[in-house]
Protein backbone atom coordinates (compact mmCIF):
# COMPACT_ATOMS: atom_id res chain seq x y z
CA UNK A 1 0.00 0.00 0.00
CA UNK A 2 1.40 3.13 -0.81
CA UNK A 3 1.84 5.70 2.22
CA UNK A 4 -0.60 8.73 2.19
CA UNK A 5 1.49 11.94 3.28
CA UNK A 6 -0.17 15.23 4.12
CA UNK A 7 2.24 18.28 3.93
CA UNK A 8 0.89 21.33 6.07
CA UNK A 9 2.44 24.28 3.98
CA UNK A 10 3.88 24.80 0.99
CA UNK A 11 6.94 27.35 1.95
CA UNK A 12 10.47 26.11 1.45
CA UNK A 13 9.97 22.99 3.90
CA UNK A 14 7.34 21.97 2.55
CA UNK A 15 7.97 22.24 -0.91
CA UNK A 16 11.03 20.41 -0.05
CA UNK A 17 9.03 17.52 1.46
CA UNK A 18 6.77 17.85 -1.84
CA UNK A 19 9.59 17.22 -4.27
CA UNK A 20 10.68 14.02 -2.64
CA UNK A 21 7.56 12.18 -1.88
CA UNK A 22 6.99 12.81 -5.82
CA UNK A 23 10.57 11.52 -5.86
CA UNK A 24 9.63 8.15 -4.05
CA UNK A 25 6.37 6.88 -5.95
CA UNK A 26 6.78 3.39 -5.40
CA UNK A 27 6.46 3.82 -1.35
CA UNK A 28 4.15 6.98 -1.56
CA UNK A 29 1.25 8.45 -2.96
CA UNK A 30 1.59 11.84 -4.25
CA UNK A 31 1.56 14.20 -1.10
CA UNK A 32 -1.71 16.26 -0.20
CA UNK A 33 -0.25 19.90 0.37
CA UNK A 34 -2.05 22.43 2.47
CA UNK A 35 -1.80 26.04 1.98
CA UNK A 36 -3.46 28.95 3.51
CA UNK A 37 -2.61 31.27 1.20
CA UNK A 38 -3.37 31.57 -2.47
CA UNK A 39 1.05 31.43 -3.46
CA UNK A 40 3.60 28.96 -3.08
CA UNK A 41 7.30 30.32 -0.99
CA UNK A 42 5.75 31.25 2.50
CA UNK A 43 8.04 33.72 3.97
CA UNK A 44 9.18 34.84 1.02
CA UNK A 45 6.20 35.63 -0.74
CA UNK A 46 6.19 39.55 0.02
CA UNK A 47 2.98 40.84 0.60
CA UNK A 48 2.49 44.66 1.81
CA UNK A 49 -0.84 44.05 3.99
CA UNK A 50 -0.08 43.65 7.57
CA UNK A 51 -2.73 42.12 10.18
CA UNK A 52 -4.66 39.91 8.17
CA UNK A 53 -6.12 38.51 4.55
CA UNK A 54 -9.54 38.70 3.39
CA UNK A 55 -10.38 35.72 5.19
CA UNK A 56 -9.68 36.94 8.53
CA UNK A 57 -6.73 34.88 9.00
CA UNK A 58 -3.44 36.40 10.18
CA UNK A 59 -0.76 37.64 7.62
CA UNK A 60 1.37 34.89 7.65
CA UNK A 61 5.12 36.72 6.44
CA UNK A 62 7.37 39.02 7.91
CA UNK A 63 9.30 39.52 4.98
CA UNK A 64 10.07 43.31 4.39
CA UNK A 65 10.02 45.38 1.00
CA UNK A 66 13.97 46.20 0.69
CA UNK A 67 15.08 42.72 2.07
CA UNK A 68 18.04 40.71 0.70
CA UNK A 69 19.19 37.71 1.17
CA UNK A 70 21.43 37.32 4.24
CA UNK A 71 23.10 34.18 2.63
CA UNK A 72 24.64 33.59 -0.65
CA UNK A 73 23.13 31.75 -3.13
CA UNK A 74 25.44 29.18 -3.10
CA UNK A 75 24.82 28.05 -0.09
CA UNK A 76 21.17 28.56 0.44
CA UNK A 77 20.19 26.63 -2.69
CA UNK A 78 18.46 23.11 -2.31
CA UNK A 79 21.65 20.59 -3.01
CA UNK A 80 19.73 19.76 -6.01
CA UNK A 81 18.53 22.71 -7.23
CA UNK A 82 20.90 25.93 -7.85
CA UNK A 83 19.99 29.59 -8.41
CA UNK A 84 19.90 30.78 -11.54
CA UNK A 85 23.67 31.19 -12.15
CA UNK A 86 23.83 34.64 -13.56
CA UNK A 87 22.26 36.19 -10.62
CA UNK A 88 24.77 37.50 -7.62
CA UNK A 89 25.63 36.18 -4.45
CA UNK A 90 22.80 38.00 -2.21
CA UNK A 91 19.24 38.22 -3.69
CA UNK A 92 16.11 40.57 -3.36
CA UNK A 93 13.35 37.94 -1.67
CA UNK A 94 11.58 38.42 -5.17
CA UNK A 95 13.92 35.97 -6.36
CA UNK A 96 14.04 33.94 -3.88
CA UNK A 97 10.06 33.43 -4.87
CA UNK A 98 10.74 33.15 -8.39
CA UNK A 99 13.48 30.23 -7.27
CA UNK A 100 10.68 28.57 -5.08
CA UNK A 101 8.16 28.84 -7.90
CA UNK A 102 10.84 27.70 -10.54
CA UNK A 103 11.33 24.66 -7.93
CA UNK A 104 7.94 23.78 -7.89
CA UNK A 105 7.74 23.55 -11.55
CA UNK A 106 10.60 21.46 -11.89
CA UNK A 107 9.29 19.00 -9.80
CA UNK A 108 5.72 19.45 -10.57
CA UNK A 109 4.71 20.13 -7.10
CA UNK A 110 1.86 22.52 -8.18
CA UNK A 111 -0.89 19.91 -9.13
CA UNK A 112 -0.45 18.85 -5.37
CA UNK A 113 -1.07 22.23 -3.87
CA UNK A 114 -4.46 22.99 -2.38
CA UNK A 115 -3.95 26.36 -2.13
CA UNK A 116 -6.62 29.02 0.23
CA UNK A 117 -6.90 25.49 2.47
CA UNK A 118 -6.09 26.02 6.12
CA UNK A 119 -5.46 22.71 8.39
CA UNK A 120 -7.43 23.06 11.33
CA UNK A 121 -6.67 20.16 13.50
CA UNK A 122 -4.18 17.21 13.11
CA UNK A 123 -5.52 14.19 15.14
CA UNK A 124 -3.69 11.09 15.85
CA UNK A 125 -5.27 7.62 15.63
CA UNK A 126 -4.92 4.26 17.05
CA UNK A 127 -5.54 1.59 13.91
CA UNK A 128 -4.75 -2.25 14.03
CA UNK A 129 -3.21 -3.45 10.49
CA UNK A 130 -4.40 -6.65 9.03
CA UNK A 131 -1.47 -8.26 10.28
CA UNK A 132 -2.68 -7.73 14.12
CA UNK A 133 0.09 -4.84 13.94
CA UNK A 134 -1.11 -1.06 16.06
CA UNK A 135 -0.17 1.66 14.11
CA UNK A 136 -1.18 5.31 14.21
CA UNK A 137 -2.72 7.23 10.97
CA UNK A 138 -3.60 11.01 11.14
CA UNK A 139 -7.18 13.17 10.75
CA UNK A 140 -6.19 16.10 8.78
CA UNK A 141 -8.98 18.66 9.07
CA UNK A 142 -8.77 21.36 7.00
CA UNK A 143 -11.41 24.48 5.47
CA UNK A 144 -11.23 25.43 1.97
CA UNK A 145 -12.03 29.20 1.21
CA UNK A 146 -15.95 28.71 1.03
CA UNK A 147 -15.78 27.09 4.83
CA UNK A 148 -16.15 23.47 3.81
CA UNK A 149 -14.33 21.72 6.34
CA UNK A 150 -13.11 18.11 5.49
CA UNK A 151 -11.47 15.71 7.29
CA UNK A 152 -8.80 12.93 5.56
CA UNK A 153 -6.90 10.48 7.06
CA UNK A 154 -3.42 9.85 5.95
CA UNK A 155 -0.32 7.84 7.26
CA UNK A 156 2.13 10.46 7.86
CA UNK A 157 1.90 14.57 8.61
CA UNK A 158 4.67 16.85 7.83
CA UNK A 159 4.29 20.27 9.68
CA UNK A 160 6.21 22.90 7.22
CA UNK A 161 4.07 25.81 8.66
CA UNK A 162 6.77 27.65 9.11
CA UNK A 163 7.79 30.00 12.32
CA UNK A 164 8.22 33.63 11.73
CA UNK A 165 5.01 34.70 11.56
CA UNK A 166 4.17 34.76 15.48
CA UNK A 167 5.61 38.00 17.10
CA UNK A 168 7.71 37.28 20.39
CA UNK A 169 7.80 40.27 22.45
CA UNK A 170 9.18 40.35 25.75
CA UNK A 171 7.84 42.03 29.23
CA UNK A 172 8.79 45.87 29.87
CA UNK A 173 7.49 46.76 32.65
CA UNK A 174 5.29 50.01 32.23
CA UNK A 175 5.65 49.66 28.04
CA UNK A 176 1.88 50.86 28.56
CA UNK A 177 2.73 54.36 29.50
CA UNK A 178 5.02 54.72 26.23
CA UNK A 179 3.65 57.22 24.25
CA UNK A 180 4.72 56.54 20.67
CA UNK A 181 4.08 53.71 18.55
CA UNK A 182 5.00 49.84 19.44
CA UNK A 183 5.54 47.55 16.91
CA UNK A 184 6.86 44.55 16.00
CA UNK A 185 9.42 43.69 12.94
CA UNK A 186 6.36 40.92 11.68
CA UNK A 187 4.94 44.21 10.56
CA UNK A 188 7.77 46.35 9.13
CA UNK A 189 7.34 46.31 5.60
CA UNK A 190 9.65 50.14 4.96
CA UNK A 191 11.47 52.51 5.98
CA UNK A 192 9.88 55.60 4.55
CA UNK A 193 7.52 56.02 7.28
CA UNK A 194 10.56 56.56 9.78
CA UNK A 195 11.87 59.12 8.24
CA UNK A 196 12.86 61.74 10.88
CA UNK A 197 11.95 59.62 13.29
CA UNK A 198 13.74 58.67 16.62
CA UNK A 199 13.41 54.40 16.98
CA UNK A 200 14.53 52.44 19.58
CA UNK A 201 14.89 49.03 18.17
CA UNK A 202 15.23 45.93 19.92
CA UNK A 203 17.22 43.12 19.02
CA UNK A 204 19.82 43.32 17.38
CA UNK A 205 20.11 39.63 15.66
CA UNK A 206 19.55 39.61 11.20
CA UNK A 207 16.34 41.52 11.60
CA UNK A 208 17.09 43.75 14.38
CA UNK A 209 20.94 45.11 13.01
CA UNK A 210 19.33 44.86 9.33
CA UNK A 211 16.17 47.00 9.57
CA UNK A 212 18.12 50.10 11.88
CA UNK A 213 20.40 50.24 8.55
CA UNK A 214 17.10 50.61 6.14
CA UNK A 215 16.02 52.97 9.27
CA UNK A 216 19.07 55.15 9.31
CA UNK A 217 19.68 55.44 5.45
CA UNK A 218 16.07 57.18 5.69
CA UNK A 219 17.09 60.12 8.13
CA UNK A 220 15.74 58.23 11.19
CA UNK A 221 17.96 58.13 14.78
CA UNK A 222 18.13 54.81 15.63
CA UNK A 223 19.13 53.66 19.13
CA UNK A 224 19.99 49.77 18.77
CA UNK A 225 19.20 47.96 22.50
CA UNK A 226 20.73 44.84 22.91
CA UNK A 227 22.01 42.38 25.51
CA UNK A 228 24.47 40.98 23.54
CA UNK A 229 28.51 41.70 23.45
CA UNK A 230 28.61 45.25 21.92
CA UNK A 231 29.74 45.72 18.47
CA UNK A 232 33.00 46.57 17.85
CA UNK A 233 32.75 47.29 14.07
CA UNK A 234 31.74 50.87 12.97
CA UNK A 235 28.00 51.04 12.28
CA UNK A 236 26.86 53.52 10.03
CA UNK A 237 26.05 57.25 10.51
CA UNK A 238 22.53 57.67 13.01
CA UNK A 239 22.69 54.05 15.04
CA UNK A 240 24.08 54.15 18.19
CA UNK A 241 24.28 51.19 20.85
CA UNK A 242 22.63 50.76 23.90
CA UNK A 243 22.20 48.37 26.51
CA UNK A 244 18.54 46.07 26.70
CA UNK A 245 15.50 48.49 27.61
CA UNK A 246 14.52 47.29 30.91
CA UNK A 247 11.19 49.75 31.83
CA UNK A 248 9.43 52.22 31.05
CA UNK A 249 8.11 54.98 33.50
CA UNK A 250 4.69 56.80 33.94
CA UNK A 251 6.12 59.69 31.79
CA UNK A 252 6.76 57.29 28.78
CA UNK A 253 10.25 57.68 29.05
CA UNK A 254 12.52 54.13 28.35
CA UNK A 255 15.01 53.16 31.03
CA UNK A 256 18.24 51.20 30.03
CA UNK A 257 20.40 48.35 32.01
CA UNK A 258 23.20 50.52 32.28
CA UNK A 259 20.92 53.27 33.58
CA UNK A 260 20.47 55.65 31.30
CA UNK A 261 17.21 57.09 30.32
CA UNK A 262 16.07 58.32 26.99
CA UNK A 263 12.72 59.12 24.65
CA UNK A 264 11.79 57.73 21.25
CA UNK A 265 9.11 58.55 18.72
CA UNK A 266 9.23 54.07 18.08
CA UNK A 267 9.89 51.09 19.88
CA UNK A 268 10.62 48.44 17.43
CA UNK A 269 10.39 44.74 18.59
CA UNK A 270 12.89 42.98 16.50
CA UNK A 271 12.93 40.16 19.07
CA UNK A 272 12.11 37.28 17.29
CA UNK A 273 9.13 34.73 16.87
CA UNK A 274 7.50 32.18 18.83
CA UNK A 275 6.21 28.44 17.73
CA UNK A 276 2.61 28.29 17.50
CA UNK A 277 0.63 24.79 16.23
CA UNK A 278 -2.94 26.03 16.67
CA UNK A 279 -3.83 23.17 14.56
CA UNK A 280 -1.88 20.33 17.43
CA UNK A 281 -2.50 19.44 20.53
CA UNK A 282 0.78 19.04 22.38
CA UNK A 283 -0.40 16.63 25.16
CA UNK A 284 -2.26 14.74 22.84
CA UNK A 285 1.09 14.12 21.18
CA UNK A 286 3.56 13.78 24.37
CA UNK A 287 4.62 17.21 23.51
CA UNK A 288 5.65 20.66 25.54
CA UNK A 289 4.71 22.92 23.02
CA UNK A 290 6.46 26.44 24.74
CA UNK A 291 6.75 29.91 23.19
CA UNK A 292 10.58 29.34 22.29
CA UNK A 293 10.86 25.48 22.82
CA UNK A 294 9.24 22.13 21.43
CA UNK A 295 10.10 19.11 23.51
CA UNK A 296 10.74 16.32 23.34
CA UNK A 297 11.36 16.11 19.79
CA UNK A 298 13.67 13.10 18.45
CA UNK A 299 16.18 14.52 15.79
CA UNK A 300 14.49 17.19 16.35
CA UNK A 301 12.00 16.13 14.59
CA UNK A 302 9.64 13.70 15.54
CA UNK A 303 7.39 13.13 19.47
CA UNK A 304 9.18 9.78 20.19
CA UNK A 305 5.84 8.96 20.60
CA UNK A 306 4.46 9.59 16.97
CA UNK A 307 7.20 9.20 14.52
CA UNK A 308 5.41 9.79 11.75
CA UNK A 309 4.50 13.42 12.44
CA UNK A 310 7.87 15.27 11.68
CA UNK A 311 8.57 19.35 12.17
CA UNK A 312 10.55 20.46 9.12
CA UNK A 313 12.93 23.31 9.67
CA UNK A 314 12.29 23.66 13.23
CA UNK A 315 15.98 24.40 14.68
CA UNK A 316 17.33 28.16 14.60
CA UNK A 317 20.36 29.41 13.18
CA UNK A 318 20.78 26.98 10.50
CA UNK A 319 21.49 26.69 6.22
CA UNK A 320 17.02 26.45 6.18
CA UNK A 321 17.22 24.81 2.55
CA UNK A 322 20.13 22.45 3.10
CA UNK A 323 18.60 21.75 6.57
CA UNK A 324 15.56 21.00 5.36
CA UNK A 325 16.55 18.53 2.50
CA UNK A 326 18.29 16.44 4.80
CA UNK A 327 15.46 16.52 7.31
CA UNK A 328 12.46 15.74 4.68
CA UNK A 329 15.25 12.50 2.89
CA UNK A 330 15.73 11.47 6.75
CA UNK A 331 11.99 11.44 7.32
CA UNK A 332 10.92 9.15 4.27
CA UNK A 333 13.78 6.90 5.03
CA UNK A 334 11.91 6.41 8.66
CA UNK A 335 8.43 5.95 6.85
CA UNK A 336 9.55 3.66 3.84
CA UNK A 337 11.40 1.22 6.85
CA UNK A 338 14.87 1.62 5.52
CA UNK A 339 15.87 3.54 8.81
CA UNK A 340 14.98 1.60 12.03
CA UNK A 341 14.46 3.69 14.90
CA UNK A 342 15.17 2.89 18.72
CA UNK A 343 11.97 2.38 20.74
CA UNK A 344 10.13 5.12 22.20
CA UNK A 345 11.78 4.99 25.72
CA UNK A 346 15.01 5.53 24.29
CA UNK A 347 14.32 7.98 21.88
CA UNK A 348 12.99 9.67 24.98
CA UNK A 349 15.56 9.53 27.27
CA UNK A 350 18.18 10.57 24.25
CA UNK A 351 16.03 13.84 23.50
CA UNK A 352 15.87 14.74 27.24
CA UNK A 353 19.65 13.59 27.89
CA UNK A 354 20.55 16.32 25.47
CA UNK A 355 18.39 18.51 26.43
CA UNK A 356 19.78 18.19 30.30
CA UNK A 357 23.23 18.39 28.99
CA UNK A 358 22.90 21.57 26.94
CA UNK A 359 21.30 23.31 30.06
CA UNK A 360 24.06 22.04 32.20
CA UNK A 361 26.25 23.85 29.98
CA UNK A 362 24.16 27.07 30.51
CA UNK A 363 21.89 27.48 27.63
CA UNK A 364 18.68 28.99 28.34
CA UNK A 365 15.62 27.55 27.74
CA UNK A 366 14.63 29.24 25.20
CA UNK A 367 17.82 28.88 23.22
CA UNK A 368 17.71 25.22 22.87
CA UNK A 369 16.54 24.76 19.79
CA UNK A 370 19.50 27.40 18.29
CA UNK A 371 21.83 24.83 16.56
CA UNK A 372 24.41 27.11 15.29
CA UNK A 373 27.74 25.10 14.50
CA UNK A 374 26.24 21.51 15.51
CA UNK A 375 24.04 21.96 12.53
CA UNK A 376 26.43 20.21 10.07
CA UNK A 377 27.08 17.01 12.58
CA UNK A 378 23.63 16.91 12.91
CA UNK A 379 22.94 16.91 8.59
CA UNK A 380 26.05 14.76 8.10
CA UNK A 381 24.34 11.99 10.86
CA UNK A 382 20.98 12.14 9.02
CA UNK A 383 22.50 11.56 5.59
CA UNK A 384 24.99 8.67 7.15
CA UNK A 385 22.06 6.60 8.69
CA UNK A 386 19.56 7.39 5.73
CA UNK A 387 22.02 6.73 3.47
CA UNK A 388 21.72 10.15 1.11
CA UNK A 389 24.66 12.47 0.19
CA UNK A 390 25.95 14.28 2.32
CA UNK A 391 25.99 18.05 2.59
CA UNK A 392 29.15 19.51 0.35
CA UNK A 393 32.20 20.72 2.79
CA UNK A 394 31.69 23.77 0.74
CA UNK A 395 28.48 24.26 2.01
CA UNK A 396 29.97 24.82 5.48
CA UNK A 397 33.01 26.61 4.68
CA UNK A 398 31.07 29.39 2.68
CA UNK A 399 28.10 29.88 5.10
CA UNK A 400 30.83 30.50 7.87
CA UNK A 401 32.90 32.35 5.65
CA UNK A 402 29.68 34.76 5.30
CA UNK A 403 29.01 34.77 8.52
CA UNK A 404 32.09 36.08 10.15
CA UNK A 405 31.74 38.87 7.52
CA UNK A 406 27.88 39.70 8.26
CA UNK A 407 29.30 40.35 11.90
CA UNK A 408 32.08 42.40 11.04
CA UNK A 409 30.63 44.25 7.57
CA UNK A 410 26.95 44.48 8.18
CA UNK A 411 26.61 46.84 5.70
CA UNK A 412 28.33 45.68 3.56
CA UNK A 413 28.58 42.28 3.19
CA UNK A 414 26.26 41.32 0.54
CA UNK A 415 28.19 43.37 -2.05
CA UNK A 416 30.61 40.14 -2.34
CA UNK A 417 30.30 37.80 -5.16
CA UNK A 418 31.16 34.13 -4.07
CA UNK A 419 31.34 31.18 -6.87
CA UNK A 420 31.80 27.12 -5.98
CA UNK A 421 34.82 26.04 -7.69
CA UNK A 422 34.45 22.45 -6.48
CA UNK A 423 32.90 20.00 -3.32
CA UNK A 424 35.64 21.57 -1.09
CA UNK A 425 35.90 25.10 -2.40
CA UNK A 426 34.40 29.00 -3.19
CA UNK A 427 36.23 32.00 -4.59
CA UNK A 428 35.46 35.26 -4.12
CA UNK A 429 34.36 36.54 -7.89
CA UNK A 430 35.73 40.73 -8.41
P1 LIG B 1 7.45 29.41 5.68
O1 LIG B 1 8.21 30.01 4.58
O2 LIG B 1 6.95 30.29 6.77
O3 LIG B 1 6.23 28.62 5.03
C1 LIG B 1 5.20 28.06 5.79
C2 LIG B 1 3.96 27.95 4.93
O4 LIG B 1 2.95 27.25 5.68
C3 LIG B 1 3.36 29.28 4.55
O5 LIG B 1 3.16 29.33 3.16
C4 LIG B 1 2.03 29.35 5.31
O6 LIG B 1 1.04 30.06 4.62
C5 LIG B 1 1.69 27.87 5.46
N1 LIG B 1 0.84 27.55 6.62
C6 LIG B 1 1.06 27.90 7.91
N2 LIG B 1 0.08 27.40 8.70
C7 LIG B 1 -0.75 26.71 7.89
C8 LIG B 1 -1.95 25.97 8.12
N3 LIG B 1 -2.48 25.84 9.34
N4 LIG B 1 -2.57 25.41 7.05
C9 LIG B 1 -2.04 25.53 5.79
N5 LIG B 1 -0.91 26.22 5.54
C10 LIG B 1 -0.27 26.79 6.57
N6 LIG B 1 16.52 32.00 5.23
C11 LIG B 1 17.56 31.92 4.37
O7 LIG B 1 17.98 30.83 3.97
N7 LIG B 1 18.17 33.07 3.90
C12 LIG B 1 17.75 34.30 4.25
O8 LIG B 1 18.31 35.29 3.80
C13 LIG B 1 16.63 34.41 5.14
N8 LIG B 1 16.11 35.61 5.47
C14 LIG B 1 14.97 35.67 6.21
C15 LIG B 1 14.39 36.90 6.48
C16 LIG B 1 13.21 37.00 7.22
C17 LIG B 1 12.60 38.34 7.48
C18 LIG B 1 12.62 35.82 7.74
C19 LIG B 1 11.35 35.91 8.54
C20 LIG B 1 13.18 34.60 7.50
C21 LIG B 1 14.36 34.49 6.74
N9 LIG B 1 14.95 33.26 6.45
C22 LIG B 1 16.04 33.18 5.61
C23 LIG B 1 14.39 32.03 7.03
C24 LIG B 1 13.21 31.52 6.20
O9 LIG B 1 12.12 31.57 7.01
C25 LIG B 1 13.50 30.14 5.68
O10 LIG B 1 14.52 30.27 4.71
C26 LIG B 1 12.35 29.43 4.99
O11 LIG B 1 11.79 30.23 4.00
C27 LIG B 1 11.31 28.91 5.93
O12 LIG B 1 10.48 28.06 5.19
P2 LIG B 1 9.30 27.21 5.84
O13 LIG B 1 8.70 26.47 4.73
O14 LIG B 1 9.80 26.50 7.03
O15 LIG B 1 8.28 28.29 6.43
Amino acid sequence: MLQRVAVIGAGAAGLCAARHILSRLNSFAPPVVFELTDKVGGTWCYDERVGTYDNGLPVHSSMYRDLKTNLPKEVMMFPDYPFDPKLNSFLPHQEVQRYLEGYCQSYNILPHIRFNTVVESVKPVGMTTEGGESRTTWKVTSSDPSGHRKTETFDSVFVCSGHYSHPHTPDIPGIENFKGKVLHSHVYRYAEPFSGQSVVVLGAKASGLDISIELAKVGAQVTLSHGRPRFTFPLPPGIRQSSPAVAVDEDGSIHFQDGSVGTADVLMFCTGYNFKYQFLDGAELGLEIQDQLVSPLYRFMMPPAFPSLFFIGLCKMICPFPNFNCQVQFALAVLDGSVTLPSVAQMEDEVRRELKEKVEQGVQQRHLLIMEQNQWEYCQTLARIAGFPPLAPVVRSLYEEVWWQRRVHPENYRRLNYRLVSDTQWELIE
